[in-house]
């Protein structure tokens, strides 16, 4: 099956008992017992709910993994997958990852004694060289934010492989329908489904794949000892999300490329991070292991003043954090997300003042364009 038939026919598709064509909303939390034990396959909704499950089938099959799980939210899914280690284990991580899983391995999980080492993994070297005796997976993510780094994931499988870790990916920006990780030998990926899988701004989920029977039996282990499960209205969002993913992909992606045309004539953009241009550091690579290179693009527009000016003047880019909605998002790194690192730091890295990251959404491009362009005036 191809990825746009299976976002369609993928996993469950309806319900067996009634025809329905949308799988219910199974708003229950426990399930009758046809005898003491002997229960039709769910038992108490933590453990397994149907219309999670018919989630967890669908992001499996988009993935090609082995098995599928439903979390509470994106930090709920990378919370439970670090769950899968010990005290005293170490992971190698990448440096620019998600602000919040930054958070998670500095200021929770490094009290229970999980140790981490942050290293720009789009250089493999720097991997291999964090690498301790008792470091246990490297967590990559790719493309990153808001630069759109790239690393190398079946380099980083061999890396993992030679030295018996695990290979987790977050794979949020790239959406299961432009890069599918286990194909590289990852072990693990995971996404933050409130981004392109919900697609819509109305929905924090999310989401793990598998790719083996072992991994599927610990995680959900941990998924039920745990307890952060997604909702089943949550998860109907997701099943319904997940139908139209493929053509929002294409719709944004077409979007961003109109947009990134203007952007490279306007005079007052100095730089385009976007991995589909030639001139993007990580663009050969990038396009050896996605089939498409998503909506998320910043540019520098070289000064604090202007940045601001495009911020406080779109009218169809809204301001705000996260990403991958249908509509185009606009934030400026330097002031919100990377808030926190030092200037000198931030600059170092390209996160200059001016520089503007965009979220493309599916509307006319003409009329985002037009909205830039007087917002940059
Ligand atoms: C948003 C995001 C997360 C966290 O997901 P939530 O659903 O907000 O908990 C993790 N990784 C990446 C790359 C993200 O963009």
């Amino acid at each position: 099956m191809k990825a746009k038939t299976k976002m369609v026919h993928g996993g469950i598709t309806r319900d067996e008992q009634t025809g329905a064509v949308s799988v219910p909303i199974y708003q229950v939390s426990t399930y009758k017992q046809d005898g003491v034990g002997n229960f039709r396959g769910y038992e108490y909704s933590r453990t397994g709910n149907p219309t999670r499950h018919a989630l967890e089938e669908v992001i499996a099959d988009l993935e090609n993994g082995h098995a599928g799980f439903a979390f509470g939210s994106g930090m709920a899914a990378i919370t439970s997958v670090m769950m899968l280690f010990n005290s005293g284990d170490h992971i190698v991580m990448t440096d620019d990852v998600y602000g919040g899983s930054y958070r998670l391995m500095t200021k929770v999980l490094n009290r229970f004694e999980l140790d981490h080492s942050f290293v720009d993994t789009s250089f493999p070297e720097q991997v291999e060289n964090a690498i301790q005796e008792n470091t246990k997976a490297l967590f990559i993510e790719t493309p990153t934010n808001p630069l759109l780094k790239t690393t190398d994931i079946r380099k980083m499988a061999e890396i993992a492989k030679k030295h018996n870790l695990l290979l987790i990916v977050d794979n949020t920006f790239a959406s299961p329908y432009w890069q599918q990780p286990l194909d590289f030998g990852a072990d693990i990926v995971l996404h933050s489904a409130t981004k392109y899988i919900g697609g819509h701004s109305d929905v924090v989920a999310g989401l793990v794949v598998v790719g083996t029977e072992k991994l599927a039996e610990d995680l959900h282990f941990i998924q039920n000892s745990v307890g952060a499960v997604l909702g089943p209205q949550d998860s109907w969002l997701l099943l319904r999300g997940i139908k139209t993913l493929a053509l929002r992909m294409e719709a944004i992606e077409k979007n961003t490329k109109d947009i990134i045309e203007f952007l490279q004539k306007h005079d007052k953009v100095t730089k385009i991070y976007y991995p589909g241009l030639e001139d993007h550091r990580d663009h050969e690579l990038a396009k050896s292991q996605t089939s498409g290179f998503g909506g998320m693009v910043s540019f520098d527009v070289g000064s604090e003043e202007l940045a601001e000016q495009v911020l406080a003047k779109v009218k169809y880019f809204t301001l705000a954090e996260s990403l991958g909605a249908v509509e185009s998002l606009i934030s400026l790194p330097a002031k919100m997300t990377h808030a926190s690192i030092p200037r000198d730091r931030r600059i170092e890295l390209g996160i200059t003042d001016g520089l503007i990251r965009v979220s493309v959404g599916i509307e006319d491009s003409e009329d985002l364009i037009e909205d830039l362009k007087q917002a940059m005036k």
